[in-house]
């Protein structure tokens, strides 16, 4: 779906025109296929041994040509949602790990690593930098809101925008 959004827009085609263009197609492909099944179901019940196998095998097949077009026509345009430049990641850098972690003291705040308890803060923060002088972990914001927050690069980099 992405590629046709995309060839719409290189053609100067209306883009919402060729998505509904699209969609009409695969919910016909849909559509067929899965009148395809009810009349495999029909031509194959029973109990016969090799009727089942067939039945199961033709099901099995058709069941995945219709997820396919499925979620082609459920599209999410990520390529587009996960585009991340090197000024996002330059920016995204410059967000203040005094402002990301709370509890600095003295350049020194609680581990985020998780590897272990951190009763005395053993985490040096130093250029915006942090390492832990106890396990050893150490990153940038970047890395640190990751691990705080538990997810993917893109996600930190998008979030962190400098106060
Ligand atoms: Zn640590």
């Amino acid at each position: 779906m992405y590629s046709v959004i995309q060839t719409a827009k290189d053609f100067g085609v209306d883009v919402q025109w060729a998505v509904a263009r699209r969609k009409e197609y695969l919910n016909q492909k849909i559509g067929e296929l899965k009148n395809e099944q009810s009349q495999v179901l029909q031509a194959f019940s029973g109990n016969n041994e090799l009727n089942r196998f067939l039945l199961l095998d033709s099901m099995r097949i058709l069941d995945k040509e219709i997820k396919k077009y499925e979620s082609d026509l459920n599209f999410k345009n990520s390529r587009n949602d996960n585009r991340i430049t090197q000024n996002d990641i330059e920016r995204a850098k410059q967000f203040s790990l005094e402002n990301l972690l709370q509890n600095i003291r003295n350049g020194k705040a609680h581990c985020v690593s998780g590897n272990h308890m951190d009763k005395h803060p053993s985490m040096s923060i130093k250029n915006n930098f942090a390492y832990c002088y106890s396990c050893g972990w150490h990153g940038d914001v970047i890395d640190v809101y990751m691990k705080i927050n538990s997810v993917g690069f893109v996600t930190a980099v998008k979030t962190l925008k400098p106060l």
